[in-house]
């Protein structure tokens, strides 16, 4: 039976302008509680970020589907998202792709993560610990590419991981603001259109 919580929490994405049926039913689906640590739980359903540990948010269920909308996720397609964090706009993402692969900087979030897939069976998702910015060559191309973590410039390494009319969703960096950016590569190059103020943790190089 489905949760009264999860119900509400969808009519409210709905009045919000989500309006993708697909995504809205990936978020009905996939558990958000799983993602949220034990003394957050009870809040699991509400439109809003919450602390997942080691300085780090799992993203508010409205930013999610609004990237997640802005996407356009196929069923055959191949993404790539930089910034596992909780795992939960994977899990949602693992539903609208043919496979997920995810790359978080922070070993104790990757392993976290990594069970929680396990334990969902979520078994379309590839993830590794490492510094996404360096992209990962070996998957190349993606069809979509979505940044978690607020960045400032997208390198050219990235741009060169997408095929001919890919999308990458991203929250830039812009004077003191964060907007989500729609980058879409046509005829080799790179078009781009601006969406929402958002508020992300900052993406940052390395492994720790
Ligand atoms: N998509 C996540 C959002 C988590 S917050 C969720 O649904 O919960 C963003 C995450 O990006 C953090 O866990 C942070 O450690 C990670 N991150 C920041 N910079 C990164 C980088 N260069 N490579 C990989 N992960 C990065």
């Amino acid at each position: 039976m489905l949760d009264v919580r999860i119900i509400r929490l969808i009519l409210e994405l709905r009045e919000s302008g989500i309006s993708n049926s697909n995504v809205l039913s990936s978020i009905e689906i996939i558990p958000r509680e799983k993602f949220i640590p034990e003394n957050y739980k009870n809040q699991a359903y509400e439109n809003i970020a919450l602390p997942i540990g080691d300085n780090q948010t799992i993203s508010q269920p409205y930013v999610v589907a609004r990237m997640t909308e802005l996407l356009e996720v196929k069923s055959n397609h191949k993404v790539l998202e930089i910034g596992t964090g909780s795992g939960y706009q994977c899990a949602i993402l693992s539903k609208l792709a043919r496979r997920v692969y995810t790359i978080e900087r922070i070993k104790n979030l990757h392993e976290k993560s990594f069970r929680i897939f396990e334990e969902l069976k979520l078994t379309n998702i590839v993830s590794k610990y490492d510094d996404g910015n360096k992209g990962w060559k070996e998957q190349i191309p993606f069809d979509r590419i979505i940044f978690t973590a607020a960045t400032k410039k997208i390198t050219d390494v990235i741009f060169s991981h997408i095929t001919e009319n890919g999308i990458i969703i991203c929250p830039i960096i812009k004077n003191d603001k964060q907007i989500i950016v729609k980058y879409i590569k046509k005829d080799q190059r790179i078009i781009s259109k601006e969406y929402d103020n958002v508020l992300f943790v900052p993406n940052l190089s390395g492994k720790i």
